[in-house]
């Protein structure tokens, strides 16, 4: 006889993240190459000692500077350990059974397994030919049973955008009573003008959220940080989902030390947006039909290639994250680590049998 497991919490695969090996070329994660900001390194040299002590519960001084850093009320910002966890919570928070949550496909892989876990039913909208969401298509898949709807913008595997006079249509047609949840993990590498600031989206409007992490511009990707801004009634359940001391207390001094340190932020992610474009050009000139990203990552949409293509790049050293029968996304690393990849994709091999 064995324990039984909640039937939720088995009938999905979970999230598999590609598994890390040391010495290999690591574009599977979409982390930056070059670790935390200096200023946020030198502060957490500094906190080490104090870590015998329990952090603030509340990480009150980050939740404050991030209000006044977005210009939002501090009673609607809650920090988690990740914008994962914060996704959690929102989906705990909102979901019951039989709840529906609406998100595109592909899109951010842990959407329909932390709805299935909250007991919520997902929803998957296909993108449009151009690998981009179908605000369309996705304002007809909200029913009268829908709670939230995941916008991840840009969007994640394929770094495509919605631009504002599209998402401004769909927060027009969608219910007031359904969360629209901006997931903008990537917003720190877009520099397209058209792309809008979901904070400010979630200033006017009172069903608008916008989650945001420090994984990945900021490169604390180990440190498990990530913000969210919420309306107040959200932000309260939110918050009281959290389990005590989520967010560590060396993460709250890196956040912190990284929300000063501006100019660095945009000197990177302004590097590795060019350093995207030109391995995008590559790739388009090797014959991909890569659409163009606002993301730290671009995606190959190879379709049945995409597990062949990813074994290829692994026995050559290079990791990047196969999503099978759709394609391979990889990320933005150091100019000589794309020229790894690119140098594979250009002579692939046959495939393995
Ligand atoms: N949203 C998206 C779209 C992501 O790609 C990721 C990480 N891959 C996250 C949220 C979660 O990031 P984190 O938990 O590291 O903040």
């Amino acid at each position: 006889m064995t324990v039984p497991s909640r039937a939720s919490a088995t009938a999905e695969p979970g999230y598999r993240p590609t598994l890390v090996e040391p010495g290999l070329v690591q574009l599977a994660n979409n982390e930056v190459p070059d670790g935390p900001l200096p200023g946020a390194a030198r502060a957490l040299a500094a906190a080490t000692t104090g870590v015998h002590r329990y952090p603030d519960p509340a990480a009150a001084r980050l939740v404050d500077r991030l209000a006044d850093h977005l210009a939002v009320a501090a009673g609607r910002v809650v920090v988690g350990d990740g914008s994962v966890s914060l996704c959690q919570q929102v989906l705990q928070a909102l979901c019951g059974p039989g709840d529906e949550v609406v998100a595109g496909s592909p899109s951010f892989e842990l959407y329909p397994v932390l709805s299935r876990a909250a007991g919520a039913v997902p929803r998957a909208v296909a993108l449009t030919g151009g690998h981009v969401l179908d605000l369309d298509a996705m304002t007809a898949a909200v029913t009268p049973a829908t709670r939230v709807v995941f916008l991840c913008n840009p969007n994640n595997p394929t770094g495509t955008t919605v631009d504002r006079a599209d998402l401004d249509r769909f927060l027009d047609r969608v219910p007031d009573r359904v969360l629209v949840v901006l997931d903008e993990a990537y917003r720190d590498f877009v520099d397209d003008r058209a792309v809008p600031d979901g904070v400010d989206l979630a200033r006017s409007h009172g069903n608008v959220a916008v989650l945001r992490t420090f994984s990945k511009g900021y490169g604390l990707a180990g440190l498990r940080v990530g913000y969210g801004v919420f309306p107040v009634p959200v932000a309260d359940a939110v918050r009281r989902l959290a389990l005590p001391y989520a967010v560590n207390a060396l993460a709250q001094t890196a956040a912190l030390a990284s929300l000063d340190a501006g100019d660095e932020l945009r000197d990177r992610c302004r590097r590795i947006g060019r350093e995207r474009d030109r391995v995008r050009a590559e790739l388009v000139r090797a014959g991909f039909a890569v659409p163009p990203s606002q993301a730290n990552f671009l995606w190959l949409p190879v379709g049945d290639r995409a597990e062949a293509l990813s074994a290829h790049c692994w026995r050559h050293g290079v990791l990047v994250r196969a999503f099978p029968g759709l394609g391979v996304r990889v990320s933005v690393g150091t100019p000589a680590e794309n020229d790894a990849f690119l140098r594979l994709v250009r002579a692939p091999e046959s495939p393995p049998d």
